[in-house]
């Protein structure tokens, strides 16, 4: 093998950044000692160009892929993960979204004022995270520039994270502080630069007056913005007709204050109306799509169809809390189920894209990570896929990623199953909140426990950074 040529040899997987992704049985990725990608393709290829010997290059794990991204989710909430609505009602009045932030989510976020503790909240999401393949991402903390600067210290650069504004309909000890905002965000920024996101809740806890002084203080230092858009009906009846009656639209407000205008990542946009459509996809916004969370709330599910024919950049994420898991694994076994029979672009190989090479586009990484090609990290995780090697990438992703099958996708597809009727009823908006949400719920907890724990090793740039218990090398 050439000198200061490093290679692992395995079943492989690359998502294109146009469409599809290229699948090779016996494929290889090359490196060099700056952790740079030499060469990816199969090994019958790739290895006599580059005199690679067979005897010195090691096997993976399972499948190479691309390392993992998610641009939406919740540090302060990883405690809590799964149990976000714990306690809340069937069907309390403001919906499950308002009534679980106000009892479980608050109190959690209220914590992480304490540095010890938010040292400790960080450093379990960074191994957890890292457990499950995801080596980067967008993330919330909370209104404390404190506990901000420890998550954005504690965590690897490809992680952004957001001081999170808030001045109305939360805990008083959840108030952003606002005379002294314009210091912290200048303080953060000067230290950590994009990495550090301004972070507007959503519409209900940020009124325009503060809105508007992040949107300035992220013009100022050159920042990005994200927030919560569209998630739940009642929260957008709330923002439509009781907050901001003038503005339009819950887009609207976000359009109106500024905020569109700061590359903002949106999650969720399920109840989008034509013209807010417009609004989104004539700025350089990009939306966070989190079908677990979605599912888990009864929120509903985002027009995929319509987001892709207006071109809007989107991405697959966990928004943990609510989700029980930060595996991004579980979020794509989740978008084949909630847009199957629905839309014809909710593939495997899609979805795969959509954790992949997506978000590192979202993020601004889409130079270094995402994709395998020459130049770009020699950054990969290898996940275990047991039986027969697959022969096609479609196969690759449903059995060896996610651990299903095509019989399995197409029952989605076809309507089969107490699952499948609930996520057509979720989808439609007739969702019997008791029975159907259990059903869903239920569904979500067996994809967690198959899908974690599949990640065998995460190498970044050359290194690795995580081994699974039990991988020898
Ligand atoms: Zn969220």
């Amino acid at each position: 093998m050439n000198a200061g040529l490093h290679a692992i040899r395995g079943p492989l997987l690359n998502p294109s950044p146009t469409a599809g992704v290229d699948h090779f049985a016996d494929g290889v990725l090359v490196g060099d000692d700056r952790g740079r990608i030499v060469a990816v393709g199969a090994w019958d290829e790739v290895s006599p160009r580059l005199n690679l010997d067979a005897a010195a290059v090691p096997r993976s794990e399972g499948l190479i892929v691309p390392p993992l991204l998610d641009a939406h989710i919740h540090i302060p909430q990883h405690p809590i993960r799964g149990r976000f609505a714990d306690n809340i009602g069937v069907q309390p009045a403001g919906g499950r979204l308002l009534a679980s932030l106000e009892q479980n989510v608050f109190p959690a976020e209220g914590r992480c004022e304490g540095p010890a503790h938010a040292r400790h909240v960080v450093a379990d999401f960074a191994t957890d995270t890292l457990a499950n393949g995801v080596i980067g991402g967008a993330a919330y903390m909370t209104v404390h520039p404190r506990a901000t600067r420890i998550a954005l210290e504690q965590l690897p650069e490809p992680w952004s994270v957001g001081l999170v504004l808030m001045n109305g309909r939360c805990p008083g000890y959840l108030r952003t502080d606002e005379p002294s905002l314009a210091d912290d965000i200048a303080a953060l920024a000067h230290d950590f630069g994009r990495r550090l996101i301004v972070t507007d809740r959503f519409a209900v806890s940020v009124d325009t007056p503060l809105r508007k002084q992040g949107v300035a203080l992220a013009r100022n230092h050159g920042l990005r913005m994200q927030t919560h858009l569209d998630e739940q009906r009642a929260e957008k009846s709330l923002i439509e007709d009781v907050l901001y009656p003038d503005a339009g639209s819950y887009t609207g407000v976000y359009a109106r204050d500024g905020l569109l205008d700061c590359e903002p990542i949106l999650a969720h946009c399920i109840h989008l109306r034509p013209e807010e459509v417009e609004l989104i996809a004539a700025t350089a916004s990009s939306i966070a799509h989190c079908p677990v969370s979605n599912t888990m709330l009864g929120s509903g599910v985002m027009p995929l169809d319509v987001i892709r024919a207006a071109g809007i950049p989107h991405a697959l994420c966990t928004d943990v809390g609510v989700s029980p898991t930060t595996s991004l694994l579980c979020e794509m076994a989740q978008f084949l189920k909630v847009h199957a029979g629905s839309s014809a672009a909710a593939t495997p190989e899609e979805a795969l894209r959509l954790v992949t090479v997506a978000p590192a586009r979202m993020l601004g990484l889409g130079d270094r990570i995402g994709t395998f090609a020459s130049g770009m990290e020699w950054s990969f995780i290898e996940v275990a896929c047991e039986g027969p090697l697959p022969v096609t990438a479609r196969e690759a992703i449903l059995r060896g990623l996610l651990g299903t099958t095509e019989a399995v996708l197409e029952k989605w597809q076809r309507g089969d199953g107490a699952e499948a009727v609930a996520v057509r009823r979720l989808r439609d908006e007739g969702l019997d909140w008791g029975h159907d949400l259990a059903v869903l719920d239920a569904d979500v907890r067996v994809t967690t426990v198959r899908l974690e724990g599949r990640v065998r090793r995460v190498t970044r740039a050359g290194r690795v950074l995580w081994t699974s218990p039990g991988t020898l090398r």
